[in-house]
């Protein structure tokens, strides 16, 4: 699933397409991606709708729109963008919700597998819905100790506690695993048993990598794609993810894959981590 970065680049691409624009009537294929809402009261609350604003909060992108908010998570083979031509058969086929622009264009949430979820919360849903997520990693007020107090009530694997939206927010498995190389942690390591050392190298490390990412447009993987049609690039740079069985670039020790701290791969390095 996109995490952060991707969505960060998603967000940033869109921006300039749509802030100001009119949604002249929106559609809807399946309403299998909705969650709270039905494609009847989508659909009626979009059409007639101004876009604000769009931002990105954890891995959701955020429409303001007059009195609501359309919040999309994008699938693994999720994929959201203004076009400018009609769509081809293939596009067509996986558009989820498409939603026609005044002057032209059209925003479109593409899905082949429809992974993906799309909310519509008012105001006060909103409010109750962000409060629930965890702080923004690279928001300048989160601190090491803010990580650490987080980590430290919790007994379960570091990993799975870097990935819980409820503590922090946007990170999932990809950069879960590249942070936790860089800071030299086991990835399977109870959370609660990490020092405040650990914390400051592990804060450090996820800002930086986050960073890094947003700086080459995410990571591509399956049909995630900029708005230019782009990839990523940041695969380059990974350490670890998907490269189990490969040596590791700091120790030439081969690297361990593992799906038995929580249901992804774990991808760690047993000389450089522990
Ligand atoms: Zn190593």
């Amino acid at each position: 699933m996109p995490e952060l970065p991707e969505v960060e680049t998603i967000v940033r691409d869109l921006r300039p397409l749509v802030i100001g624009r009119h949604i002249v009537r929106a559609t809807l294929s399946h309403d299998d991606v909705l969650r709270g809402t039905t494609r009847r009261r989508l659909t009626r609350r979009l059409a007639g709708a101004t876009i604000h604003g769009v931002s990105r909060r954890a891995k959701h992108a955020v429409f303001e729109l007059d009195s609501e908010r359309l919040v999309i998570q994008p699938g693994m083979t999720g994929s959201l963008t203004v076009h400018r031509r009609k769509l081809s058969a293939a596009e067509s086929r996986y558009a989820v919700l498409r939603a026609e622009l005044d002057r032209g264009g059209e925003l479109v949430y593409t899905d082949v597998r429809r992974l993906g979820t799309i909310l519509l919360l008012t105001e006060k849903q909103w409010e109750l819905y962000d409060r629930a997520l965890g702080p923004e990693p690279l928001d300048p007020e989160f601190s090491a100790e803010r990580l650490g107090s987080a980590l430290s009530r919790s007994r379960q694997a570091v990993k799975k506690v870097l990935m819980d939206q409820r503590h922090l927010a946007g990170v999932g498995n990809i950069y879960a695993n590249e942070a936790l190389f860089a800071a030299g942690i086991d990835p399977s390591k109870p959370a609660s048993r990490l020092e405040p050392d650990d914390h400051r190298r592990l804060h450090a490390e996820i800002r930086r990598i986050l960073t890094a990412a947003i700086r080459s447009n995410g990571t591509t993987f399956r049909d995630y794609r900029t708005r230019t049609g782009e990839p990523g690039n940041f695969q380059l740079e990974l350490l670890v993810y998907g490269r189990e069985a490969e040596p590791c670039r700091r120790s030439g020790t081969r690297l361990t894959g593992t799906h038995v701290i929580d249901a992804r791969i774990s991808v760690f390095c047993h000389r450089c981590q522990s």
